[in-house]
């Protein structure tokens, strides 16, 4: 096993190409609205970097931005609309979306936001209430 290994990943329709390299600080799922409601999803599954993990290969000019909160900025590609990931600057972390690494070994450690879950997963995997307590939530961990 490498510790610098590289994952490559791309917008539906391949304008913007990025890589990552190293581990993530952290992989999941997220049920809250504003992940289900911004994926056309169920759930969000998470992979957290820090920033300087991801670099953007090609096409930095076709990403649009936008943030509803000043938490979540939130990428996608200008020319197909794929969605590439949200920048969490208050958190120092950006979210590259599982589903665009098909390279990465995704380990998904917790869920959060559970109490919005609309699809309940019983893969006995920690599910929290709202947000881990280092990250400015309770912490608490409820019921699947
Ligand atoms: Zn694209
Ligand atoms: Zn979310």
């Amino acid at each position: 096993m490498s510790q610098l290994n590289t994952c490559l990943g791309s917008c539906f329709c391949g304008e913007v190409q990025f890589a990552v390299a190293g581990q993530p600080v952290a992989m999941g799922y997220c049920h809250c609205d504003s992940c289900r409601h911004w994926s056309a999803g169920p759930v969000n599954a998470f992979t957290l970097w820090q920033p300087q993990a991801l670099s953007v290969t090609r096409g930095v000019a076709s990403i649009g931005s936008y943030n509803k909160t000043a938490r979540s900025h939130r990428k996608w590609c200008v020319k197909c609309g794929g969605h590439l990931f949200t920048d969490h600057p208050t958190l120092g972390v950006v979210d590259v979306y599982a589903s665009l690494l098909p390279q990465l070994a995704f380990e998904p450690g917790v869920h959060v936001n559970y109490q919005e879950a609309v699809l309940l997963i019983h893969d006995g995997r920690t599910k929290l209430k709202d947000m881990p307590a280092e990250m400015g939530g309770s912490g608490i961990e409820v019921q699947e």
